[in-house]
């Protein structure tokens, strides 16, 4: 079973601020962590793989700093990690992210299954690892809670909905995105962290995953962000003079004037 997940680097906090000549995220001294839901994609890699062997595979687009987190996954005892980075990559929107991903998936080839984070916790649109399958052209599950069962061309899991849950069953290959109660993630072992000391993180641009650079980074992208802003809320308060009559005229007047303003 050859497994790739997809892992973001994300900022540390929630509180992202926005550039706003560019309408992009500042990164700059902010700490970057592996966004938390890729942690439970890698673990339950991991696990499909000590129970069916094969290879895990980690995949990630960012900037080259990267780098150093792909360094500390291999420690995991994943297989290989690649990096896709390069300016062109840049300020992609999700279909752009997915598109990207998925030509990086099929250039280290071979592959039974992709697992994804549920979301990331800076974009948070849950859409790369749809995106991704469908640019894959392969059939995905979201919202995984259980992989039930798995074997060469199939797998069973059980996804969370609004309600309750629901088991789906898939043909290999696909795609699946995974929720934080799936399991609990593994911490490096010292001999993990030493064999991922000599261990290399494949770095490769556009060129190398041979991608339309048309369809990447800003170019590529279908949506653009217009304006960011923190909304303000404000309220102000009229008080009403004169005979319950007067006071219910006034307030009806500025009723329909505002309506008006709207
Ligand atoms: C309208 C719009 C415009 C945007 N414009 C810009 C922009 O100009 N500049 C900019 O920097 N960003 C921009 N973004 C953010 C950018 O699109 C997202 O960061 C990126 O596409 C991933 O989406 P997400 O963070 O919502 O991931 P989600 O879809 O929430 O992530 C789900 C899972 O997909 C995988 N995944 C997601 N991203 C990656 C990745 N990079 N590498 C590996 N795995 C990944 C992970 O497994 C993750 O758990 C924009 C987003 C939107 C919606």
């Amino acid at each position: 079973m050859n497994i790739v997940v997809c892992v973001k680097q994300v900022p540390a906090t929630t509180e992202v601020r926005i550039d706003p000549e560019t309408n992009t995220l500042i990164r700059e001294g902010l700490e970057s962590i592996i966004n938390p839901y890729d942690t439970h994609a890698l673990e339950e890699a991991l696990r499909i793989k000590k129970r069916l062997g094969g290879t895990v595979t980690v995949l990630s687009m960012g900037i080259p700093s990267v780098r150093e987190m792909l360094k500390d996954i291999l420690a995991l005892g994943v297989d290989q990690a690649v990096l896709l980075t390069d300016r062109r990559f840049a300020g992609a929107c999700t279909l752009a992210t997915s598109y990207a991903l998925a030509s990086g998936v099929r250039k280290i080839g071979n592959f039974d299954l992709v697992i994804c984070g549920k979301q990331a916790t800076d974009g948070d649109t849950a859409q790369v690892g749809p995106g991704l399958a469908e640019k894959l052209n392969v059939p995905h599950v979201t919202y995984v809670q259980k992989v039930e069962e798995i074997e060469h061309g199939y797998i069973k899991c059980n996804r969370v909905t609004d309600d309750g849950s629901e088991t789906v069953e898939l043909t290999l290959p696909a795609v699946i995105t995974v929720v934080k109660g799936i399991n609990t993630p593994r911490l490096p072992s010292i001999g993990g962290i030493r064999k991922a000391l000599k261990d290399e993180v494949m770095v490769w641009d556009v060129d190398d995953v041979g991608v339309d650079e048309n369809l990447v980074g800003i170019k590529g992208s279908a949506t653009w962000v217009i304006k960011t802003f923190v909304p303000h809320y404000s309220t102000e308060c009229t008080m009403l003079t004169g005979s319950i009559q007067a006071q219910a005229r006034a307030l009806w007047d500025e009723l329909i004037e505002r309506r008006g303003a709207l």
